[in-house]
């Protein structure tokens, strides 16, 4: 059987190498081309040994320089340009986009331009640009198979578009959900990456923690599905078993569920239309999940959910400065610099000082996230 030949960009990340224990499982089905990863030389020496990519590229020159001259037969590439690259080759039939945060936007677009399948984990570049992305998706019929695993059960749940009157996404609730405003006014870094449901990068764990990841999960739906903000409902669901669900105009209700593990929806993108045995997991047993439980989500506690919905409603460049605010109070958050509460507070202030560019460019959306960015780092260093 003709093997399909992916790349992965964010290999050494938390999604990344769980797409590596995927692929390795599945090696009759895959084949790599190329493999990205940040900083950590560690981990993609040890998967270029083990998948024998054709490219691989890291952020820096320097590191670049050390793979090439340990691995003579593989081209390495660095920076954005190189992630570029790896998308501009159209020996790859499926790209897993992989990276965390806004890298991901120009790269994915030049997959798109060439035709190539999308495995999307980075949400960032939907809440950024779903509009053009989606857009050019179409005209290029270029498949973008969400990897979030909200987004993955919708997909799974959907049979035909005109049927799907609501969305329900669920969300674990994260660490604060039983907790006080005081409580998670006062929580330190330590506390908030600890997720009770999910393993991930420190970016995404500290937006399950504000809710904020739930309401950049909300922007991405309505891009991926083209459905009104309005007819996007959160739901809180601790046990994190039915991984989202939709309501179809006859009133029925599909959802999907399983325990929770990443590997599913992964496996799930880059399989797709077929389902392979792939790694193992336990037969679902309703009798060992035993309690479903949903709520409302405590918008007091958790209020950038609803300001991700504003600013989604608002359209143009809202949503890209919400992004960026957001990003960047989460790194100042990461770095000791702020509370877990002002990351709400600065991207709320971002929003309201914000003037809305609508339908905006490519060009203009990195200049709004650059401008958004600097303003933000200005605001938390004076
Ligand atoms: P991680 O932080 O674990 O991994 C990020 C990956 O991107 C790493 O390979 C990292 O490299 C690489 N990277 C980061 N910055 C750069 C850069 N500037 N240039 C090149 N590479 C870079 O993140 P996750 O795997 O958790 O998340 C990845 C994406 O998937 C995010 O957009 C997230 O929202 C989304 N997602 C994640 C889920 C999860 O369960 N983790 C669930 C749903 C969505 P290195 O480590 O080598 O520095
Ligand atoms: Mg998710």
């Amino acid at each position: 059987m003709k093997k399909k030949k992916i790349s992965i960009l964010g290999s050494t990340g938390s999604i990344g190498t769980q797409a590596v224990e995927v692929i390795s499982k599945l090696s009759e089905d895959f084949e790599v081309v190329s493999l990205s990863a940040g900083d950590n030389i560690e981990k993609i020496r040890q998967q270029i040994q083990q998948l024998a990519p054709k490219n691989v590229c890291v952020k820096s020159q320097t590191n670049a320089q050390i793979l090439q001259k340990e691995f003579k037969n593989i081209n390495v590439l660095y920076g954005d340009f190189g992630l570029e690259e790896i998308c501009a080759d159209k020996e790859n039939e499926m790209i897993l986009v992989a990276v965390s945060g806004k890298v991901g936007l120009k790269p994915t677009l030049k997959a798109i331009d060439n035709g190539i399948d999308i495995a999307l984990a980075n949400k960032e570049t939907l809440v950024m640009a779903g509009d053009i992305v989606i857009k050019r998706a179409k005209e290029k019929q270029v498949l973008i198979l969400p990897v979030d695993s909200e987004h993955s059960a919708i997909h799974q749940c959907i049979r035909n578009r005109e049927d799907i009157k609501r969305l329900i996404i669920t969300a674990s609730g994260g660490p604060f959900r039983t907790k006080s405003i005081d409580d998670i006014k006062n929580a330190t870094v330590e506390e908030t990456l600890h997720h009770p449901k999910w393993n991930m990068g420190k970016k995404i764990t500290i937006d399950s923690a504000t809710l904020m990841n739930k309401g950049l999960e909300v922007i991405e739906a309505h891009h991926l599905f083209d459905m009104d903000y309005q007819n996007i409902k959160v739901v809180v669901h601790p046990q994190s078993i039915v991984h989202s669900a939709v309501e179809c105009y006859d009133g029925s209700v599909i959802a999907q569920l399983g325990f929770p593990s990443m590997h599913i929806p992964i496996q799930y993108a880059l399989t797709y239309p077929k389902r392979l045995e792939g790694i193992k997991t336990d037969s679902f047993d309703f009798a060992k999940a035993a309690r479903l439980d949903f709520e409302e989500p405590d918008l007091e506690k958790f209020p950038c959910l609803n300001l991700a919905y504003e600013a989604g409603k608002a359209g143009g460049t809202y949503t890209v400065c919400l992004n960026a605010a957001n990003e960047e109070a989460v790194f100042a958050f990461l770095d000791g610099k702020i509370s877990l509460w002002q990351i709400y507070e600065i991207t709320r202030k971002m929003i309201d000082s914000h003037v809305n560019i609508p339908s905006p460019d490519i060009e203009t959306i990195i200049e709004q996230d650059k401008t958004t960015r600097e303003k933000v780092k200005k605001l938390i260093n004076q």
